[in-house]
């Protein structure tokens, strides 16, 4: 269109990469008399001048080149020798130009080039640098608005491909669910027969069928909560009911080990809105955590904090606590560190089921190295202030 309208020999299109940046030659219109686009290597320097400076460039009749002075950077490098190249003034001079390059801008963005030449010579007047200006932002427009529709096809490419992932996944789970349970019952019911008979090693068979059991029952779990079909009951709950039924639930494995608990002072209770045993699940995690990961003659310490508008629960050891590079990773369903602790019965779920069980109510979860050595463990929930609180009546 542009060619045809302005009456030129040819029209060209550059555009940047979307992958490198690179810019590359995407359209090309050339009438009749065949003369050639910007193939001349200092005319392919020119394209390239132009889409990183923003500015207009042209090849004059004689060859010789001209750059506008730059819009983005006035202190731009000339990459051109400067008996091949000077710079001009907004408009350039009026001398006639065989090549005229102009950026296609989109707001701040240079998204490519426009480049229009004549064997013969451009007749550029002022009105028609206005109409070709024009017409190259709404080139620019339009070359946005086709990668927008292909960022979208894309988007949606992968939605489709996450979507087909998900039904394999659930699939995967419901089998993993059904052919692993039904087997892992008959297992128990038999270990525990022989049991009975006294075969001491029947026990551990047991033990063991229970510990994959456990991990089944994490593993879908995990995947009902990602995604969101968990079933969730949000209530005011007081922070000291579910700090006591967390310490009474670790109170078997911590035993023989001091627990420091800390609730914030205050006249008012503090209440949070959470699903208890959603709550406790994941507390009782990080306590059991806690106690795995740090040696047994260090207490264990629990705080609640009042963080508005957060409830905080902070679980505190002297571990070792977790290296930089571990930190996000921890939380991913079945991570546990190479060379980390020797195999103490986890999967490496307990923190990513607590960490999703957190979200879904609309807290968080968060480590943050302590202070003198350990690690801290904060989960937060939503808060509720007392003025939220029902009056007692
Ligand atoms: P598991 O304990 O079953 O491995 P988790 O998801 O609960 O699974 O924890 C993942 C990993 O995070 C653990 O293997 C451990 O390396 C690290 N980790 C968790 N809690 C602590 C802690 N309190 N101190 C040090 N490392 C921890």
């Amino acid at each position: 269109m542009i060619r045809s309208t302005e009456g030129v020999d040819w029209c060209e299109v550059y555009l940047r990469e979307p992958e490198h940046g690179t810019i590359v030659l995407t359209a090309r219109a050339s009438g009749d008399r065949t003369s050639e686009g910007p193939s001349v290597l200092a005319e392919g320097q020119l394209v390239h001048w132009v889409a990183e400076y923003g500015t207009e460039a042209s090849v004059l009749m004689d060859g010789t080149s001209r750059v506008a002075s730059s819009r983005t950077d006035p202190h731009a490098p000339s990459v051109f020798d400067s008996s091949v190249a000077s710079p001009g003034g907004p408009d350039m001079l009026a001398e006639p130009l065989r090549v005229l390059f102009l950026p296609l801008n989109v707001r701040d963005r240079i998204v490519g080039v426009l480049a229009i030449g004549a064997a013969t010579g451009l007749d550029l007047g002022p009105s028609r640098r206005r109409v070709l200006r024009a017409l190259s932002y709404y080139a620019a427009l339009g070359v946005e608005r086709v990668r927008l529709v292909r960022d979208a096809e894309h988007a949606e490419a992968l939605r489709q491909a996450d979507q087909r992932a998900d039904q394999l996944k659930d699939a995967v789970l419901a089998s993993v669910s059904h052919d692993l349970r039904t087997p892992l019952t008959t297992i128990k019911a038999l270990a525990n027969a022989i049991a009975a008979s006294g075969d001491a090693r029947a026990t551990t068979i047991e033990q063991e069928a229970d510990r994959l059991n456990r991990f089944v029952e994490n593993l879908l779990d995990l995947s009902r909560i990602q995604a969101g079909g968990h079933r969730r009951n949000p209530v005011p709950n007081d922070a000291e009911d579910l700090v006591g039924a967390a310490l009474q639930q670790v109170s078997g494995h911590t035993a023989t080990r001091e627990v420091i608990v800390e609730l914030e002072s205050g006249r008012a209770p503090m209440v949070g809105l959470f699903d208890f045993s959603d709550t406790l699940r994941a507390l009782v995690n990080l306590l059991e955590n806690a106690h795995k990961y740090s040696p047994v003659v260090t207490p264990l310490e629990l705080a609640v904090r009042r963080e508005p508008p957060w409830l905080a629960f902070e679980v505190a050891d002297r571990g070792r606590g977790v290296v930089a590079a571990e930190r996000d990773r921890i939380f991913q369903p079945f991570y546990r560190p190479v060379d980390g602790s020797p195999d103490i019965g986890g999967a490496g779920l307990g923190l990513s089921i607590a960490r999703s069980l957190a979200v879904a109510q609309g807290g968080s979860l968060t480590y943050e190295p302590r202070d003198g050595g350990g690690s801290v463990f904060t989960l937060r929930v939503p808060a509720l202030d007392a003025a939220e609180l029902e009056p007692d009546v």
